[in-house]
């Protein structure tokens, strides 16, 4: 295996190399390459990490690649390591194919020994700075490589105990005015502590070095990396790369200094340096905050030539690596170098902007700009979000409660309300209210609606309550399996922490935690920038993008959002409406063809109304409005006390109201009477609303509105169910238009959402002129997991990487995307042309929006907020299949 080295303006590794080299080592190579500053260094390159420690220590071949990296860089310095006079001392690093800040190990100062420690002080005159460096030393491979750091996470760390007794000693308030003197006791003390742990500095800078480099290699697998790397998706297997490195120092004195700067802001996108430095000190110091820092700006006056350069050299690297940078430098006695240079993590509303002007001052291309954002991000832009550091407070004091899945995005405070009734009652009162229950039902709508978030204890990703919580872009947390809810008693606990109806709680949606106490948010941010930039995305993406919504208000927000129809308009969240409800139960409840007659007239005019109002919103596109779908029993009362006042409103006995919840009682009601099973068994249902629907259409067209109506029929599995209802919908519209002696073009097409539709598609195409892939119920079915009841199981398979991600969250490609792909060509066999689109929640998933763009579907349907995200998703891919 090979080493690359780097220094006096060569170098073997490129910044295309990340994978073998780390991005550390990569651009390290690129920019000695580029002729910059660089200390001269090598790489181990990222191969070596998983077969770096044998039975024997170091692997031969590793140890040889040491020998020859380090010949190299006293060839380039003219230094030796080891060597008490003119001696060189190494920094080693560690640094993987994408950043990972913090989680894996760094050495500095090696090459320090008590004899190198006296002649390097002899050298310099300045033994204040040598055993400086060597305490350090002592200090980093004493924890990071002897494992003699705090026991604990709690634990005090020993090494900076004997700091800090040593500065009451002394009596000095900072690391930086203690006297060389103490610094030599400091390294006595040190080396005693290691002892006392039966650990043995080893005063070999050889064995030194192999012992850091092992250790380096091996932080690719602490705990604290494992984690990072599964939140993070990033593969075991890849493994770090190792960095070895001359020191270079920034606390030789007061003509020295060390610093960290970004070529543009990394919050706000702005094009102005921002950064760090502090005079005389090392690298650690500016991260670990023991001193202030000064902003980067004071060092045009503190070091005027220094500051030059390095504005030089920022413009260098932001034109050559196009991007903004995150730099780390160090000034030696006035000499100015670079450590580091990688492209700088950024808040989106920087990502935005930073690509929006990188187009304009014409550094990158439209395409490219449209590539550096990524599409989750734009979340940040359209929800509110906990103010970071007040998260992070509030985490330090405890008031992390727990957390569930991140259902829909944004930050809710509110007080505890254990019902809808309890929610809309605080909202009367103006007050704030978080809706907890142990899983929500169609009926807890309105108090979902009045709710500044939702939390419930059950439910994945397509729940109820998360399907409803984003359509109406609410903050919700749902699948939170450590809440107990006492109904009886308003109360509840996670973790023994106990709470009671009207506390106030914070939740962010984005992240799914759970916090006591309010927590303050900041505000969506939207400007100009970002209408620029989602003008390019709509010139690159081919994909429509449509939204799920229900009533005339959400088609406005989808609209302002870009939406360009709507893919589903579930007709259901109408009925909830308490209004509606009463109707909608009468017409389950009725024992004649009369009765239920007679309930539908009552429900008409309100649909109606409804869908003449979304067709007005969406003048001149496409409305997509599914029939019908959930079992029937979800829309009588569940509770006793309810069951007694809806029977009294209805004029029946409360007897004969729970005799009928117990007929419509179903063991697994998903896969009961359901979708067009209801159609087929209560055709009135359908007809009325194929009424209202064209009858709504026709008043909005009677304004000058352009209606483009589609009815969908869902849960179809078998042709037949379709070609049955296809007729009735036809001869309700005949009926319709002739009453009213004027018609409205319309589709009949179908949800594609059991996997026998998806098999005989080609057979459903032909009574279907649109298929929409239902994918939360083709998931659902397609893997035999509820999508209510999954969450209790289904994040470990997660974790112990049975699945790669949540398949309700990112279509499950190899599976049920084979059935949509299937789909697909089987119903363009006998519909050519046939319109395809998705409206499961997976057509706002970036990941599954590429897959539908490969598919070559027409359009992606998800909620109003997710829109935006869905249109970049669907940019990218374009530009991607470009490529
Ligand atoms: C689906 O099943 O994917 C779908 C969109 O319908 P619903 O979520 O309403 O069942
Ligand atoms: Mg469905």
């Amino acid at each position: 295996m090979k080493i690359y080295t780097f220094g006096n303006g060569e170098a073997q590794g490129r910044a295309h190399m990340k994978e073998t080299l780390g991005g550390k080592g990569a651009n390290l190579a690129e920019m000695c390459a580029l002729g910059l500053p660089v200390p001269p260094g090598f790489t181990l390159p990222t191969e070596m990490c998983h077969s770096a420690v044998g039975e024997d220590g170091l692997h031969e071949e590793i140890q040889r690649g040491i020998t020859a990296g380090l010949k190299h860089i006293e060839t380039v310095l003219g230094r030796k390591f080891g060597a008490p006079q003119n001696t060189l001392l190494l920094s080693v690093r560690s640094g993987a194919p994408v950043s990972m800040p913090g989680m894996m190990d760094t050495i500095l100062n090696l090459g320090l020994n008590d004899e190198v420690a006296k002649g390097l002080a002899n050298e310099t005159g300045n033994a204040r700075f040598v055993y400086d460096a060597y305490r350090r030393l002592l200090q980093m491979f004493g924890d990071v490589v002897l494992g003699v750091g705090p026991e604990h996470v709690l634990a005090e760390d020993p090494f900076e105990a004997l700091l800090e007794k040593k500065k009451d000693a002394f009596d000095v308030v900072e690391d930086i005015d203690l006297p060389a003197e103490a610094l030599k006791e400091l390294v006595e003390e040190f080396k005693s502590t290691i002892e006392q742990r039966g650990k043995t500095f080893p005063q070999d800078p050889q064995e030194q070095l192999r012992l850091a480099v092992q250790s380096v290699f091996a932080s690719w697998n602490t705990e604290r990396a494992l984690a990072y790397r599964r939140i993070n998706q990033i593969p075991a297997h890849w493994g770090t790369a190792c960095n070895v490195q001359a020191m270079v120092f920034g606390n030789l004195g007061t003509d020295c200094g060390t610093g960290v700067a970004f070529t543009r802001n990394p919050s706000d996108g702005s094009n102005g340096r921002f950064g760090e430095y502090l005079i005389n000190a090392q690298g650690e110091d500016v991260v670990a905050g023991i001193r202030t820092p000064q902003p980067i700006d004071a060092l045009k006056k503190e070091m005027p030539k220094i500051y030059d350069e390095l504005m030089g050299l920022f413009d260098k690297l932001e034109s050559h690596f196009r991007d903004m940078q995150d730099i780390e430098f160090t000034i030696q006695n006035n000499k100015l170098w670079l450590l580091q240079t990688r492209s700088g993590k950024r808040t989106a509303k920087a990502a935005v902007r930073i690509a929006v002007e990188m187009v304009e001052e014409q550094r990158i291309t439209q395409d490219e700009a449209i590539l550096r954002v990524a599409p989750e991000s734009l979340e940040q832009l359209l929800h509110p979000t906990l103010a970071p550091a007040a998260k992070t407070n509030a985490a330090l004091e405890g008031r992390l409660l727990g957390r569930g899945l991140p259902a829909s995005p944004g930050a809710a405070v509110g007080r505890i309300s254990f019902s809808a009734e309890e929610a809309q009652r605080q909202t009367t009162n103006g007050e704030n209210a978080i809706l907890v229950r142990v899983e929500t039902s169609p009926e807890d709508i309105q108090g979902m609606h009045a709710s500044q978030g939702i939390l419930t204890a059950r439910g994945g990703m397509t729940s109820h309550a998360a399907v409803v919580a984003r359509g109406m872009g609410k903050c919700c947390v749902v699948g939170c399996d450590a809440l107990r809810i006492d109904y009886a008693n308003k109360s509840l606990t996670i973790d023994e922490r106990h709470f009671n109806e009207g506390d106030l709680i914070t939740l962010d949606g984005t992240t799914g935690e759970i916090f006591v106490g309010e927590i303050k948010s900041e505000p969506p941010q939207m400007d100009d920038t970002l209408a620029t930039f989602m003008g390019w995305v709509d010139e690159a993406r081919t994909l429509n993008v449509r939204a799920n919504a229900d009533s005339p208000s959400d088609a406005t927000t989808a609209r302002e959002n870009g939406a360009e129809g709507i893919g589903l308009c579930r007709t259901e969240h109408m009925f909830f409406a308490p209004e509606r409800i009463l109707a909608m139960r009468e017409m389950i409840l009725s024992q004649t063809q009369e009765q239920r007659t007679r309930a539908l007239e009552k429900l008409l005019p309100m649909q109606r109304a409804d869908f003449d109002g979304i067709f007005r919103v969406m003048d001149g596109l496409p409305v997509t409005i599914r029939l019908l779908d959930p079992p029937l029993h979800e829309f009588l009362p569940q509770e006793e006390k309810d069951c007694v006042a809806v029977a009294q409103e209805l004029g029946i006995s409360s007897e004969a109201l729970r005799f009928k919840a117990m007929q419509l009682h179903e063991f697994n009601p998903m896969l009961g009477h359901r979708g067009c099973r209801l159609a087929l068994s209560y055709p009135q249902v359908a007809r009325m609303q194929t009424r209202a629907i064209l009858e709504g259409a026709l008043l909005a067209q009677a304004d000058g509105i352009c209606p483009i109506v589609e009815i969908m029929v869902p849960l179809i599995a078998h042709e037949k169910e379709l070609a049955i209802l296809k007729e009735e919908i036809k001869n309700e519209a005949q009926a319709v238009f002739a009453e009213k002696g004027n018609s409205v073009n319309y589709l009949i097409g179908t949800m594609i959402e059991l996997p026998r539709a998806a098999l005989t598609a080609d057979e459903i195409a032909k009574h279907a002129q649109f298929f929409s892939f239902g994918t939360n119920d083709l998931t659902q079915t397609t893997f035999g997991l509820s999508r209510d009841d999954s969450n209790s199981f289904l994040p470990s398979y997660v974790e112990k990487g049975i699945l790669e991600t949540d398949p309700f969250i990112s279509l499950d490609t190899s599976g049920v995307g084979q059935l949509l792909k299937i789909a697909t060509e089987k119903g363009r066999s006998t519909r050519a042309g046939i319109k395809i689109g998705i409206c499961g929640e997976h057509g706002g998933d970036p990941k599954s929006v590429l897959f539908c763009h490969q598919l070559g579907m027409d359009y992606v349907s998800c909620s109003p907020f997710r829109i935006p995200i869905a249109r970049l998703a669907a940019a990218q891919a374009s530009i991607g299949a470009k490529a």
